[in-house]
């Protein structure tokens, strides 16, 4: 039987054309660029397409994520699969938000869109679309059982040749077809001639799946630079309502270690605002305990986010602040591994 897959689409460049007199490019109805795509039909999965108002990815906001995880979330027991198109610039922050939003989902989501429009001769978008399904498609068979499932089981970006786990991607390439990467977690399949998952690198869910649909957006990313002293980032620190802030620092979790600076820190801390460090670095993990200056960041009550992302963190301080009141149940929540977002110190795969 035949693999029953839902396309939704959200706009991004996939489906954008030229506009004639400014040269730029805006995201056009599904209809249009379902037209550019024949081989779809040659496709041996049902195809259903819910396509939501086109927009730019720059254009995404929390109400966005909320739209999809819903939809998403509702279809999930009519379909086997989903494939979210979406623009390239947010992308790896919708995967990330979804990924918390619909924990346990075990069913496949795979965000893809593209580089080039689906209607230039040289688009990376077909290739991108037509795996992309595939992917959602692929079912294993237990060897001992026989019993057959989903290959992959969680919210997924597939980009010029990559299958990622979402809430670890980020866009590094505004202009290779290669845009999407993964720095701390392996691919999660080869996708060359022949499609071959690896196994060990997928997410299995471990509890009934679930929705989270409220989101708290109070969330401010502070990147460190040698410039930044204690009075700017106490203005910073004080954003009427802030709720958590994603302290971007050096190497392995590295902050300037004067006592002014440390105490615009822990008074925020002691005001209720949950911090934590991610590095700027790409690769590696935050290890507080590596040099005295990461050590002081600690004391000052800054949570570390070993290896992930940006836009992990961002996204899921935004769930996460949706379900808890209190800073000290934040900061607990955002220490646990929810969906595969972070590595283990010394296990990283
Ligand atoms: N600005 C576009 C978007 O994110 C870029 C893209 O899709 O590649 O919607």
């Amino acid at each position: 039987m035949s693999a029953h897959i839902l396309i939704v689409y959200t706009g991004g460049t996939i489906g954008s054309v030229e506009e004639s007199e400014t040269k730029s490019l805006r995201p056009l109805d599904f209809e249009q660029l379902r037209l550019q795509i024949p081989e779809l039909d040659r496709i041996s999965a049902s195809l259903e397409v819910e396509a939501l108002d086109p927009i730019d990815s720059s254009d995404m906001r929390p109400s966005h994520f909320v739209e999809l995880a819903e939809l998403l979330f509702e279809r999930r027991e009519s379909f086997d699969g989903f494939v979210v198109l979406h623009g390239t610039d947010t992308m790896a922050y919708t995967a990330s938000a979804l990924s918390f939003m619909l924990l346990d989902f075990g069913k496949p989501v795979v965000l893809t869109g593209s580089q080039l429009p689906i209607g230039v001769l040289r688009t990376d978008g077909k290739e991108n679309f037509l795996t992309s399904v595939e992917i959602a498609a692929h079912r294993t068979v237990d060897p001992h059982t026989g019993e057959e499932f989903s290959t992959l089981q969680e919210v997924a970006v597939y980009f010029g040749d990559d299958l990622f786990r979402g809430n670890r991607t980020h866009k590094h390439s505004a202009e290779d077809f290669h845009a999407i990467g993964s720095a701390n977690y392996p691919a999660l399949a080869e996708v060359g001639v022949n499609l071959r998952f690896r196994h060990e690198a997928l997410l299995r869910p471990k509890n009934l799946p679930s929705l989270a649909t409220q989101l708290d957006p109070r969330v401010l990313v502070v990147h460190l630079t040698p410039g930044l002293g204690a009075e700017m980032l106490a203005h910073l620190l004080a954003a009427p309502g802030l709720r958590a802030v994603v302290l971007r620092t050096y190497g392995t979790g590295n902050a300037p270690s004067s006592s002014a600076f440390l105490d615009v820190i822990s008074s925020a801390v002691t005001a209720g605002i949950v911090i934590v460090n991610v590095s700027q670095c790409s690769t590696g993990m935050v290890d507080p305990d590596l040099y005295a200056t990461g050590r002081l960041l600690l004391a000052a009550g800054v949570i570390p986010a070993r290896d992930m992302t940006i836009e992990a963190a961002v996204t899921k301080l935004m769930v996460l602040g949706g379900q808890h009141a209190l800073p000290e149940a934040l900061g607990a929540a955002f220490s646990e591994d929810l969906a595969g977002e972070q590595s283990t110190p010394g296990k990283l795969l």
